[in-house]
């Protein structure tokens, strides 16, 4: 099978008694209509998602997007999704894709045609870029002030804040910003001036030989990356900590890294135009282990 390659899925309720998932993917021709005029994931961005890796056919952290994608569902107000029939549908995705190279895995749950009953599903994969030279090199990113204050998403929680929601038009535009400015990416800050995330990435510093990455609070993505990350260096015996970064700390850090599925680790090399130290060593050896991941 090339690629693109589409899946649609009739998403079975989590708490079915169902077991046998085959009959509920359909495989689709990629240049082919596939969705409803009336479907509210395009009309209005309703619905989240989840895009992973995979890496020489191994999926890469299947039950933390899973698990995410249950947690967004949550904060929207989505059916939960039956993770047993998510597990298969990428399973079956993989079996049908080319088993060398990295690629990217999106899949999405909206809630559906308007008026509709049922929420809509599927899943796509394409071939990711090639992202070999920007891990080496790193990016120049810039701050943005994201317009709320610290603790946005306990007092408003209609913001839907820590869900990954298929409105990216806001993360887009800050991207645009970056670019128009002269710069690769970007990095979140809350209004009174605390690190957040990326407009598709985690953020880790380094500082004062300790890794540390903004509290998943309910206002940022909890990074399937950063998780692994972690989970690394805590078995290499380095320090972590998920703590509040001001902007002050940042601007400070030994380095500072952005962290995502695709791109996975790329060293900050420039913030808001002033040069900053970078790890080469380490970098590489981050995104070696992460692209070793075999689940
Ligand atoms: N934060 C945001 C807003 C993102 O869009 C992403 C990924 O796209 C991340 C963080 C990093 O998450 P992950 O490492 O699971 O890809």
């Amino acid at each position: 099978m090339t690629l693109p390659f589409t899946l649609l899925i009739d998403p079975v309720p989590a708490d079915s008694a169902q077991t046998e998932f085959a009959g509920t993917f359909h495989e689709m021709d990629s240049s082919a209509p596939a969705l409803r005029v009336g479907e509210l994931s395009t009309q209005r961005g309703d619905g989240i998602f989840e895009t992973l890796s995979v890496v020489d056919g191994h999926p890469q952290e299947v039950e933390a997007h899973i698990d995410r994608l249950r947690h967004s569902a949550e904060i929207c107000d989505l059916p939960v999704p039956n993770a047993e029939q998510w597990r298969e549908a990428i399973a079956y995705a993989v079996s049908r894709v080319p088993h060398e190279g990295e690629l990217a895995l999106k899949f999405v749950l909206s809630r559906g045609v308007q008026s509709g009953q049922a929420p809509t599903a599927w899943l796509h994969a394409t071939r990711a870029p090639d992202h070999s030279a920007v891990r080496d090199t790193g990016v120049r990113a810039i701050t943005l002030d994201r317009g709320y204050p610290r603790g946005v998403a306990e007092v408003a929680p209609w913001l839907l804040m820590g869900a990954k929601t298929l409105s990216y038009a806001i993360n887009m535009a800050a991207l645009r910003e970056a670019r128009g400015r002269g710069a690769d990416d970007a990095i979140f800050l809350t209004h009174d001036g605390y690190v957040m995330e990326g407009p598709t990435s985690s953020v880790v510093i380094r500082s004062n030989g300790v890794y540390v990455t903004p509290a998943p609070s309910g206002a940022i993505l909890h990074g399937t990356t950063q998780q692994s990350l972690f989970e690394y260096l805590r078995e290499q015996g380095e320090p972590v900590e998920y703590r509040d970064i001001t902007v002050a700390e940042l601007r400070a850090a030994d380095v500072v890294w952005l962290l995502s599925s695709i791109r996975l680790v790329v060293a900050v090399t420039e913030l808001d135009g002033l040069p900053l130290a970078t790890d080469l060593p380490r970098t590489r050896a981050f995104n070696a282990y992460l692209l070793g991941r075999t689940d």
